[in-house]
């Protein structure tokens, strides 16, 4: 059922409303200033942040150049792509800087401009790198960036009210402030799901009317801050207007908003490649496997359209460019040089449990090739990934080990190596536990002038301990020898001995081992008796 809900009152009427309400069911007994409580007026220093002056001017002065210099760092080839994309950037944000001095200068003028916005179509694949891009250039130029599925759109009875959603999601993501969401980008990928001919039974009607309210916000419109339908939002309004008297800003200008959307359109290639094979040689007649630029270069406004798009739609995306796909060569690529290489997350990962992982090209390159028979550009890297160093984390984490080398033999045999890691993790382990033990005896003597000298057994017996307690030795061993600098200081007394043998037993059950010593030292022909005789 398409219906749009009924509007919803103003912020004036609503407190009108609220305090008729209010007396009716109470009286005078409670009055409406009191819900919420009425704040003290603003005093210096908790003053709200002034809402930011509409015409405030929006700075940018960046070049092509720099913006596709920024890509550089973190996206790996598409190079068209950064290159169109950075200059559509620029062409929009200096027109909207433009336009904005125009209107202040002369406003006639400003309104009779006339201008195509630069819109852009982003034709790809999945994962390879669309919303990458568009990311980067958004956190570059400092706008909010919204991203959504065309999908979700023509899966909703109402159309209209999500997709200026996408509008007030701007400014939720620049922290309130309308201005700098006028010169936000949205980003809405799947486009191509909402094309109306034929591919898409029973959603044509509402493929074409989202691509109609679509068309709307790409062209100027002004969207209600507070969606219609979020009664929480509308009440808040209601309350600050009768706490300050005014109202806030209440609509947001999609004007200068920047619209890119994108889809995999599987089908434009052969619709595209059949022309060209008639009319051109160059291009042979095996099956075409991937849109790229060359290619991309004979796809034509009319293409689109006959993929089921609304010529006016359409027709205020003049900005189209091709993202390739990405190759097994690509994607370790992706992973060596990119700033944002799934690598540093692994790195940090692993470093959280002590261990220091490091990779080698031949591994990464093995790797690569198992991500780019997933299919899915650089996502395939993260289902790669994560199937092979899932036990590693699991297993590794708390096992001693603290280096890992990702090697060929690693990424073939992932299971045996882990193995023999956790083994040689275990020994390394072992081998500073009983380091630890020694180290213990030894502060032992230089405090208390005492020696102790750990039996094979005593030192397995602690480790094992440590190890099973999960404590330190040094915690282990103050734990368990507590008792020993006043007992053995005691048998030194009576006897002038210095030196203890400590065995396993005396791991094990300490305070008897203390106490038979100590009662040796009184007695000592009467416990020697009593230890023949038992
Ligand atoms: P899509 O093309 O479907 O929008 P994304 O841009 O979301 O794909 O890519 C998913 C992730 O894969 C990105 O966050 C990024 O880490 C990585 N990635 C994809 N393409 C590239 C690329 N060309 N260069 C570097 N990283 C990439």
């Amino acid at each position: 059922m398409e219906q749009n809900p009924p509007s919803f009152p103003s912020p004036e009427e609503l407190k009108t409303k609220i305090t008729e309400f209010m007396k009716e069911n109470f009286g005078d007994r409670v009055s409406v200033a009191t819900f919420p409580a009425p704040e003290p007026a603003a005093s210096a220093g908790e003053e709200e942040k002034p809402e930011k002056i509409d015409n405030q001017e929006f700075e940018f002065k960046f070049l092509p150049r720099d913006i596709k210099a920024h890509l550089d760092r973190f996206v790996i080839k598409q190079e068209e792509a950064k290159k169109v994309l950075a200059i559509a950037v620029c062409d929009h944000y200096n027109h909207a800087k433009y336009l904005r001095q125009l209107e202040k200068e002369d406003a006639k003028r400003a309104e009779q401009l006339e201008y195509t916005k630069q819109n852009v179509i982003l034709v790809g694949p999945t994962g390879v790198g669309k919303t990458y891009l568009i990311k980067h250039i958004a956190d570059l130029i400092k706008v909010p960036f919204v991203k959504a599925d065309a999908t979700k759109f023509s899966e909703t009875g109402y159309v209209g009210g999500d997709v200026e959603d996408l509008v007030r999601e701007l400014v939720h993501k620049a922290d309130g402030d309308v201005n700098l969401a006028q010169f936000g980008i949205i980003y809405i990928d799947e486009i191509d799901k909402i094309a109306a001919a034929g591919n898409l039974i029973g959603r044509d009607v509402s493929g074409r009317g989202v691509q109609t309210t679509l068309l709307k916000l790409m062209e100027e419109t002004e969207v209600p801050v507070r969606s219609m339908n979020d009664i929480q939002a509308q009440l808040q309004a209601a309350f600050e207007f009768q706490r300050k008297g005014k109202a806030r800003r209440d609509t947001i200008n999609t004007r200068h908003i920047l619209f890119v959307v994108s889809g995999a359109f599987e089908k434009l290639k052969e619709q595209v490649a059949r022309r060209v094979r008639q009319g051109q040689i160059g291009f042979s007649a095996e099956p075409i496997q991937v849109m790229d630029n060359e290619l991309f270069q004979h796809v034509t406004t009319q293409d689109f359209v006959e993929y089921g798009f609304e010529p006016e739609f359409i027709g205020r995306l003049p900005v189209r460019v091709v993202c390739e796909e990405l190759d097994a060569g690509d994607l370790f690529k992706i992973m060596k040089y990119s700033e944002g290489s799934l690598l540093r997350q692994y790195e940090l990962a692993f470093r959280a449990y002590g261990i220091e992982i490091s990779f080698e090209d031949e591994a990464l390159r093995l790797l690569a090739e198992s991500a780019a028979k997933e299919k899915t550009g650089a996502r395939g890297l993260l289902t790669v990934f994560e199937r092979l160093f899932r036990d590693y984390k699991y297993y590794l984490a708390g096992s001693g080990v603290s280096q890992l080398r990702v090697t060929i033999d690693l990424v073939r045999e992932p299971q045996r190596v882990l193995e023999r890691l956790m083994a040689e993790g275990h020994k390394e382990e072992t081998k500073a536990l009983e380091a630890d033990a020694r180290q213990f005896a030894e502060s032992f003597r230089r405090e208390h002038g005492i020696e102790l000298i750990f039996e094979e057994s005593a030192i397995q017996r602690l480790t094992e301990r440590a190890q099973a307690e999960r404590m330190t030795i040094a915690e282990l061993c103050a734990h368990l020898f507590k008792d020993f600098q006043f007992g053995l200081g005691l048998i030194q007394k009576n006897t002038g001995r210095t030196k203890f043998v400590l065995d396993r037993a005396a791991v094990d059950a300490p305070d008897k081992f203390l106490s038979e010593l100590v009662v040796q030292s009184y007695y000592p022909i009467a416990s020697a008796a009593s230890a023949t005789r038992s």
